[in-house]
């Protein structure tokens, strides 16, 4: 089930990508991106059905090579072979229009195509292969995310800018002029795609920066002066929390606003980190902003000198692992247990006023209290749980209360 959304939504237009709509009153989607090469199809086959099982709803692949190409289509069979219909998309850079002509295959396996417009080509043949992966799109029936990125804006572009701006009685300053760039990169490919044929309900915008204001600005300025549904990310967002925080304030500002309709967080992974991060990021801002609800939510003090033990921070990271672990097969079996919240206190100064808001909390002994466990359920308390086995029972406890407020509706 998910939560209303934002409804200052800036836009009505809708575009159907595979079975997920973006846009529109449709809800912001969760996308991300495999780290594998595509080319080594049982390894990015499993990447795939990682992120979908995580909660992904599209998930975009390299198509940088022939190889890769070639391995779109049997990516896709394999996965729906085994019960992901994930949508894949296509990152195409520099060759897409020689890749898409010469696999018709990967372009008919593919549920969307992105395009860099400052990446499609060089000089008299930019709008040549342009206009080829466009024609492309047409033919196959195919939407496509013009994906501007300010790392690799089209360069003729902003040298034209920048003879225009030396002109104005009042020259723009330089980042003011590399926003204007980015959006005007995304504006002007996309009416040239209309112009080529493909139409408006097949093109998604993103103007990726990798600074939080940057990306802000950019932003409402997008929105301000398009309908198009916009994928919303903030590009090289970093390594852990910097990454996440960097993320976070940006698209919280907008999502806020309305503006943003898919959604991807690029967050470097550790070395051999877990690929699946950028997916629980994605669905923790927009359920922390109440616009969607994806899995249970553990409400926990941050513990204090009250507390002189980590139990309770053991038990807060197991149950939250462990409703998440269940979420893949409870998201059928027992429809709307992701609005489901669970408090973890620490002691008796919050703990029962938290746990009476949760639908289930349980407020652990903090120093000095007697060594007693109260559990609420629903606002009223239910059992005082003691002794060795606290979080197995409680464990059992939430087990109990989704079969019984969930299942058989
Ligand atoms: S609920 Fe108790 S342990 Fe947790 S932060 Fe508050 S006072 Fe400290």
């Amino acid at each position: 089930m998910n939560l209303p959304n934002n409804p200052n939504r800036h836009t009505t237009q809708t575009v159907q990508v595979g079975h997920v709509l973006v846009g529109g009153s449709a809800p912001v989607v969760v996308q991300s991106m495999t780290n594998t090469d595509t080319a080594d199809v049982a390894a990015t086959v499993k990447q795939v059905m990682q992120l979908a099982q995580a909660g992904s709803e599209m998930v975009r692949i390299t198509v940088n090579t022939a190889e890769a190409a070639a391995a779109v289509a049997k990516i896709r069979e394999q996965l729906d072979a085994q019960g992901c219909q994930v949508p894949l998309i296509g990152d195409f850079h520099f060759n897409g229009h020689k890749l898409l002509s010469s696999y018709p295959d990967c372009a008919t396996a593919l549920a969307k195509y992105r395009i860099n417009p400052g990446n499609v080509g060089k000089g008299s043949k930019r709008d040549e292969q342009f206009a080829r992966m466009i024609e492309i799109a047409c033919e196959h029936d195919k939407p496509v995310r013009i994906g501007v990125n300010w790392g690799s804006l089209d360069q003729a572009l902003l040298a034209r800018l920048m003879d225009e701006n030396a002109k104005r009685p009042a020259p723009k300053e330089p980042t003011e002029l590399m926003h204007e760039a980015v959006v005007t990169s995304a504006l002007e490919s996309a009416a040239e795609a209309e112009k080529l044929g493909l139409a408006k309900d097949k093109i998604i915008l993103s103007c990726k920066m990798s600074g939080v204001q940057d990306l802000i600005s950019v932003y409402q300025d997008l929105a301000s002066k398009s309908e198009y549904p916009l994928h919303l990310g903030l590009t090289e967002a970093g390594m852990g929390s910097k990454g996440i925080v960097a993320s976070t304030a940006a698209l919280a500002v907008l999502l806020q606003e309305g503006i943003g309709d898919t959604i991807r967080i690029s967050l470097t992974p550790e070395p051999h980190g877990d690929r699946c991060k950028e997916v629980v990021v994605a669905q923790e801002i927009l359920q922390s902003m109440g616009l969607r609800a994806f899995t249970p939510q553990v409400v926990a003090c941050p513990g204090c000198g009250r507390t002189s033990s980590t139990y309770f921070q053991q038990l807060a990271k197991d149950i939250q692992s462990y409703l998440r672990e269940q979420m893949p097969a409870w998201r059928g079996q027992y429809p709307g247990v992701e609005n489901m919240s669970v408090a973890v206190m620490g002691c008796v100064v919050n703990g029962p006023g938290e746990s009476k808001h949760a639908n289930i909390g349980i407020s652990l002994p903090g120093t000095g209290e007697k060594p007693v466990a109260p559990v609420y359920i629903d606002g009223e308390k239910d059992v005082t749980l003691k002794g060795d086995n606290i979080a197995s029972e409680f464990q059992q406890i939430v087990e109990t209360y989704v079969k019984t407020h969930y299942g058989h509706r």
